[in-house]
């Protein structure tokens, strides 16, 4: 069913998520708490109020333009028949195409596609990619679907998004999120281009296999922004100050909530620049590591690989209530699961110094005042996790450009450092030439990769200066200052294309 076009305010019942203490596996609603949808409005209108934008313009900003809600029948392995429930949300159109990932967990409903669809939108114009935002959701728990059922589901939900024009390179570009990677990309690829003839066709999903047009870095891209915001945030001596603590990463411990995509390769980075890893907290149980070293995360992720949980590592202690993990004393708290996760009935109990979230909406308004008043830094979601989005606007790029960065400058490069060294050697060398292996180094010419990790780092470190020193002027916390960005940035572009006043 297409709902359309959403009048402003539009919102869909709470239904179980407003009864007392709703606690399911993925995601906590607690009492009194606003939803998800609700904390996005209310974070949003925190901004607005010092916007520089008119009403008119902010009420059309606020709004979800478009909402498609799905259900389609699975026969699944064992003959039975089951009805899907699944959704995308387009949340603004103020540029194309629209960009946001595709969910797959049992908790997909309207209203949380639709929060996400709204962070999606504010994402892309804090980090300044010139994309819409949007999210979609499909309830299922993949993890109860054999492969062939998880395929037979994106398929058709790929082809019930053609059928109704969501999805394209110019429209709607779909990508990995909670519950997805690179192989339901992939079949989205397929099936869109089995149905659309379309030069672009690979530019309508990004996330994908580096086989189908992928990019180097996608998969480590979100993890790795968190990482540079995280060394931006210890390198700056305010930032660290306000916080009791020394500078750098180094020495200092986290506790990481998640141990998926994100949770993982943020830990890696994390680990790689000297920070300690003392509790992980993943669905079915946790670990607290007890040597005073931190977990080593690669081998936590290979037991991972092969028990289907990290619950049991041999070298940590497994705790099953994992919930209580966020709770113990740590400098840094990464929330990389799901949203509402830290809220009013566990907020007085955290510990850490700074909460950092790399996963969507973490932290509900309630208790963000709760931890600002005991001296909590948070970093907020549309920054933190930008680096997803902005490797899949790479992706995007190259996709349309139907090459890879690099391959026509790379070889061009070496040869020019190549000439240089030369003639310095011939000048300056008194007869010497430098080893081979220096050489190489030097002359290096730029990969895919390169340019990948190169345009994410340039873009998480402008966009964290730009959060920084908004925050210090306008006199507001990190995530009021990244909403106002993104309103200012979306309200000026309505204004440019003369539609309001
Ligand atoms: P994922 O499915 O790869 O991993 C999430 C992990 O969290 C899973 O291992 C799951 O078991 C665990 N988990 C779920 N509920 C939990 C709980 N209550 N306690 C402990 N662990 C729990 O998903 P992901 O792609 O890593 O996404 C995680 C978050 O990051 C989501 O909020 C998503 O919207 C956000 N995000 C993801 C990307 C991306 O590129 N994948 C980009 C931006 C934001």
């Amino acid at each position: 069913m297409l709902i359309g076009s959403l009048g402003k305010g539009f919102r869909l019942p709470r239904g179980i998520l407003s009864k007392q203490h709703c606690t399911s596996l993925y995601s906590t609603i607690w009492q009194g708490e606003p939803t998800f949808l609700e904390a996005v409005d209310i974070y949003f209108e925190k901004a607005a109020k010092l916007a520089a934008a008119t009403p008119d313009i902010l009420n059309q900003i606020k709004a979800c333009n478009n909402l498609l809600k799905l259900q389609f029948p699975l026969k699944r392995s064992d003959g039975t028949v089951q009805l899907i429930e699944a959704y995308r949300a387009q949340h603004s159109h103020h540029r194309l195409p629209v960009k946001g990932g595709i969910r797959m967990a049992p908790n997909v409903e309207a209203n949380e596609t639709m929060a996400l669809a709204a962070l999606m939108t504010f994402k892309c114009a804090l980090v300044d990619i010139p994309f819409g935002g949007a999210k979609g959701g499909i309830k299922v728990d993949p993890t109860k679907y054999c492969l062939l059922e998880k395929e037979a589901i994106v398929r058709r939900y790929t082809s019930e998004l053609v059928k109704k024009s969501f999805i394209g390179p110019a429209l709607d570009v779909p990508a990995p999120d909670y519950g997805t990677g690179p192989q339901e990309m992939a079949w989205i690829k397929d099936t869109y281009e089995q149905l659309r003839s379309d030069i672009n066709g690979s530019a309508c999903v990004t996330g994908k296999p580096l086989e189908e047009g992928g990019i180097h870095g996608r998969q480590e891209a979100t993890g790795l922004g968190v990482f540079y915001c995280l060394r931006e945030f210890f390198n700056s001596e305010d930032c660290v100050n306000s916080l009791g603590l020394n500078l750098g990463i180094k020495g200092k411990s986290f506790i990481i909530q998640g141990f998926g995509n994100v949770g993982r390769h943020t830990s890696t980075f994390v680990q790689e620049a000297g920070g300690r890893i003392i509790a992980i907290a993943e669905l079915g149980g946790g670990l607290v590591d007890e040597s005073g070293a931190g977990l080593d995360v690669g081998q936590v992720q290979r037991y991972q690989e092969q028990h289907g949980t990290i619950s049991g590592f041999p070298r940590a202690k497994t705790v099953l209530e994992t919930s209580s993990l966020l709770e113990l004393p740590c400098d840094v708290l990464i929330p990389a699961a799901l949203e509402s996760q830290i809220h009013t009935g566990n907020a007085a109990r955290i510990q850490a110094k700074l909460i950092v979230e790399a996963a969507n909406g973490p932290v509900t308004p309630p208790a963000e005042k709760l931890l600002e008043e005991k001296g909590i830094i948070i970093l907020p979601d549309l920054l933190l996790n930008a680096g997803g989005v902005t490797v899949s606007y790479f992706e995007w790029l190259k996709n349309l450009n139907h090459i890879h960065f690099g391959r026509m400058s790379r070889r061009m490069e070496e040869h020019g450092k190549k000439e240089l060294l030369n003639v310095l050697e011939h000048q300056f060398g008194n007869g010497n030439r430098l080893s081979e292996e220096v050489r190489k180094v030097l002359t290096k010419g730029n990969t895919e990769a390169d340019f990948v990790s190169s345009g994410l780092e340039e873009t998480m470190l402008v966009t964290w200066e730009k959060v920084k020193n908004t925050a210090k002027q306008r006199g507001c916390n990190f995530r009021t200052a990244a909403y106002l960005i993104a309103i200012e940035r979306i309200a000026a572009c309505y204004k440019v294309n003369g539609i309001f006043p």
